[in-house]
C-alpha cells in the first residue's frame, strides 16, 4: 500500500491510499489541480483516483468537492449526515449515482478493500475517521478529534500505518493570540487533539505490528513540529516505529508492506 499525505493542516487536508491499481482519497481540502499535481509529483498516477471518502464537512476537508463533482467521475463515500452537511455547506448536490453510503461502525467493501469509518468526537454533523485494510495491510487516518475515546483506540489496534492528529501544544494555544472563543473550541472535547492527547492515544494503540506513524493536522500557529515529534518519540522510544510529519505545503509519501504492482 502506498500512502501519501498530499496536504495536512487547517488550510486543507487530503490523504491518498493506493494499492498499485487504484487510489482512494480521504478528504479533499486542497484544489483538484493541487491534488493532481502533488500525486504526479510523487510519481503516482492522478488517473488512478477512483473515489473520495469524506471524514466531515469542514471546509479544510471538502473545499474541492464542488469541482471534483463537476470535473471527475469519482465516487463519493460519505455517511448520510456528512453528505447532507457537505451539500449544505458547499451549496451543491452529490448525485445518488455518485454516492456510496457509509455508516459509522460498519465496514464497506470497496473494490476488495475493507473501508471502515468510525465515529470520533468533533464538532461536525457525523464526523468519522477511517481504518482501511487491503491485502495484509491495515492503516488508519485519524484527525479532527477533541479527545481520544475508547472507541477510537479500539479501532486502531494492529495497524501497520497510523496517521494521527497532533494539532496543538496546549500551552502554545493558551498563550497564543487566537481569540478566546476559538481557543475554547479547539481545546473542547469536540475540538482538536493536543500533542499530549495524541501521545496518550498512541501509547494505547502501539503494537509490535505498527511500523509507521504520521503526525498530521499540525497547527502552524499553536504547535511546533519538534514539540509534536518529541511527544510521539517519548511513546515510541525502544520500538521500531518510523515517525513522520505531514505538512501543509509539501506532500509526504510512504510505502507499507503490501503493494499490488501493475504488470
Ligand atoms: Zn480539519
Ligand atoms: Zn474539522
Amino acid at each position: 500500500m502506498h500512502y501519501a499525505a498530499l496536504a495536512s493542516g487547517s488550510k486543507g487536508n487530503c490523504h491518498a491510499l493506493d494499492d498499485g491499481e487504484r487510489t482512494l482519497l480521504i478528504d479533499a481540502g486542497i484544489s483538484l489541480r493541487q491534488i493532481r499535481q502533488r500525486l504526479e509529483g510523487l510519481g503516482r498516477r492522478a488517473e488512478a483516483v477512483q473515489a473520495l471518502a469524506l471524514t466531515h464537512e469542514h471546509s479544510d476537508h471538502i473545499g474541492a468537492l464542488a469541482v471534483i463533482l463537476r470535473r471527475t467521475d469519482w465516487a463519493i463515500l460519505a455517511t448520510r449526515e456528512t453528505r447532507k452537511a457537505a451539500e449544505k455547506a458547499q451549496g451543491i448536490e452529490i448525485p445518488n449515482h455518485r454516492w456510496i453510503e457509509l455508516e459509522a461502525g460498519r465496514a464497506t467493501d470497496w473494490n476488495g478493500w475493507r473501508v471502515l469509518p468510525f465515529a470520533l468526537p468533533h464538532d461536525a454533523a457525523d464526523p468519522v475517521a477511517y481504518r482501511v485494510e487491503t491485502g495484509d495491510c491495515a492503516c488508519a487516518v485519524v484527525t479532527d478529534l477533541g479527545h481520544p475515546t475508547a472507541l477510537v483506540a479500539d479501532h486502531l489496534q494492529e495497524l501497520d500505518l497510523l496517521v494521527l492528529e497532533a494539532n496543538h501544544d496546549v500551552d502554545m494555544l493558551r498563550e497564543g493570540d487566537y481569540p478566546p472563543h476559538l481557543k475554547a473550541r479547539i481545546l473542547s472535547r469536540v475540538g482538536h487533539l493536543s500533542n499530549a492527547s495524541m501521545a496518550e492515544l498512541l501509547a494505547k494503540v502501539c503494537s509490535p505490528r505498527l511500523r509507521q506513524v504520521v503526525l498530521a493536522h499540525l497547527s502552524e500557529s499553536n504547535n511546533h513540529p519538534d514539540l509534536a515529534r518529541f511527544a510521539a518519540e517519548e511513546v515510541l522510544r525502544g520500538t521500531a516505529v518510523a515517525l513522520h510529519l505531514a505538512h501543509q505545503r509539501e506532500p509526504l509519501a510512504l510505502t507499507t508492506a503490501f503493494v499490488k504492482e501493475t504488470p
